[in-house]
């Protein structure tokens, strides 16, 4: 067995039809049948091995699959987008009662769209497993076949669910468990290890990692759920494109130096702006996973075998006014403001541009690739502009003092 990235770069390498070094992006759309009569089987389509039409598969995102089974090990299923995955996720469970968290406000949408379509019943996968009375709960409506959706890490705040609760919660009832873990790609979390039956992931975040493709993906537990998700996905019109999948291609052969070092920066990112908050005034709250185990012990254990090999690269900030969160943008300088995460440059976004549900204080940072010192002195100067005393250059003197 090869590891994580050698699988990255050679994962597809079996699936090659040519000698290039890099498999060429195969734009057609459609592909000859065979020359030979008796070789012409009525309902090809729905062979997911021959090529046909690129709208059920081509070879491009065979190679994203066959690369993200190599890596995870799981049976894997590459969509146009994340949100497709999770309407692909829904659609296959086919729920009468989802159990969901707050998080991406997209997936809450498709839920919407379900409660409105079909009447599906929803709970808040945070209400009581025991109601106040004693009697009833929320969660007596979820049975067999339901689905229990969470959102681990969470967005916006980077903060941590413990996965074992949640697959308790949905196996006590004969309900499957979906984790959307978008914000811990691997190798930060493994979901199945602690009794995910599905999980999801936007590719346009860490999987694409350059801003520059939209894709989803769903990791299943066996081949016939993945050939049950095809089959939908063939007649949903969801399978990813020839070019963003020639992207993914390329972005996974990167994948596990991209996310340490992401992982790595906002983690001494984070640890610096906590160490000094009490320099800066204007900064009220600072979300994330790798400060969620500061003062407990048992909360400590199992994040830290959550998430064995680093913190997510999400955090948000609140600061004191709705002024403030607006302006820190405008005085920054590497930090890009706009939606989305993952990509190697940096972004800061004043959530409530996209989600309206969120804190008016709020700022989301996606940390890039770019040196951590130079990304923490330009936060360092911006929240210092936005409001208060210190001399920034005593603290960027410290920062560029750092070992990363
Ligand atoms: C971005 C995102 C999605 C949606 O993915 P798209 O690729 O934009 O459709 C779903 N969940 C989370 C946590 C995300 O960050």
């Amino acid at each position: 067995m090869t590891a994580f990235s050698t699988n990255s770069i050679h994962g597809g390498d079996h699936l090659k039809t040519t000698n290039d070094v890099i498999t060429p992006i195969h734009v057609t759309t459609t592909y000859s049948y065979s020359s030979n009569p008796d070789e012409l089987i009525p309902g090809g389509l729905t062979d997911p091995n021959t090529l046909v039409y690129s709208r059920e598969n081509h070879p491009n995102a065979a190679q994203i699959e066959a690369i993200v089974e190599s890596i995870t090990g799981y049976p894997t299923v590459v969509y146009n987008s994340g949100l497709s995955a999770f309407n692909a996720l829904i659609t296959h469970v086919n729920p009468k009662t989802l159990a969901i968290g707050d998080g991406y406000h997209g997936c809450q949408g498709i839920a919407d769209i379900w409660k409105r379509n079909f009447g599906l019943h929803q709970i808040h996968i945070n209400d009581e497993e025991v109601a106040p009375d004693g009697k009833s709960s929320k969660w007596d409506s979820v049975k067999q076949g339901d689905l229990v959706h969470l959102e681990t890490p969470l967005n916006p705040y980077g903060t941590y669910f413990d996965i074992r609760k949640y697959a308790k919660l949905a196996h006590d009832r004969g309900a499957l468990l979906s984790v959307d873990a978008t914000f811990a790609p691997p190798p930060l979390l493994d979901p199945f290890k602690f009794g995910a039956d599905i999980v999801m992931h936007s590719a346009t975040k860490f999987f694409g990692g350059h801003s520059d493709l939209l894709a989803g993906l769903l990791l299943v537990k066996d081949q016939e759920v993945k050939k049950s998700l095809l089959l939908d996905r063939l007649v949903l019109g969801s399978n990813i494109a020839n070019l963003e999948s020639a992207l993914l291609v390329r972005s996974l052969r990167t994948f596990e130096l991209r996310v340490a070092r992401q992982s790595k920066s906002a983690e001494t990112i984070v640890k610096f702006l906590d160490l000094h908050k009490k320099d800066f005034p204007v900064l009220d709250v600072l979300h994330h996973g790798s400060l969620q185990q500061q003062n407990d012990e048992k909360e400590k254990e199992w994040i830290t075998e959550q998430m064995p090999n680093g913190h997510t690269p999400v955090f948000s900030i609140e600061l004191t006014s709705e002024d403030q969160a607006k302006l820190l943008p405008s005085k920054l300088k590497l930090f890009r403001h706009a939606t989305s995460l993952g990509g190697a440059e940096s972004l800061i976004e004043w959530r409530a541009m996209s989600d309206d549900h969120i804190s008016k204080k709020l700022l989301r940072l996606s940390i890039g690739l770019e040196d951590p010192r130079d990304l923490l002195e330009d936060l360092v100067r911006g929240l210092l502009a936005v409001g208060g005393e210190k001399e920034a250059d005593v603290l960027i003197e410290e920062i560029k003092s750092l070992k990363i």
